[in-house]
């Protein structure tokens, strides 16, 4: 049986825009213009970015 996860990330109001996720998220996945965006199809759901935010403005939950 193959199950398959499904992530979602939430990025929140707290967010100060420093940049650090972006930094360290390999795969390019996070970009700042007027505002942190993610891009889902990139991204490998590590949790790096939510490990070292600052303000935990961001949140990675799973669904079934
Ligand atoms: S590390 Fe946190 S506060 Fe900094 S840009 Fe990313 S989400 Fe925003
Ligand atoms: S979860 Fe990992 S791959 Fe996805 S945006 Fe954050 S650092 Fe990048």
């Amino acid at each position: 049986m193959v199950i398959k996860m499904t992530y979602k990330m939430s990025l929140g109001l707290a967010c100060n825009l420093c940049g650090d996720c972006v930094d360290i998220c390999p795969v390019d996945a996070l970009t700042i213009t007027e505002q942190l965006n993610h891009d889902g199809a990139k991204c490998t759901y590590c949790e790096s970015c939510m490990d070292i935010c600052p303000e935990c403005a961001i949140r990675i939950r799973c669904e079934d």
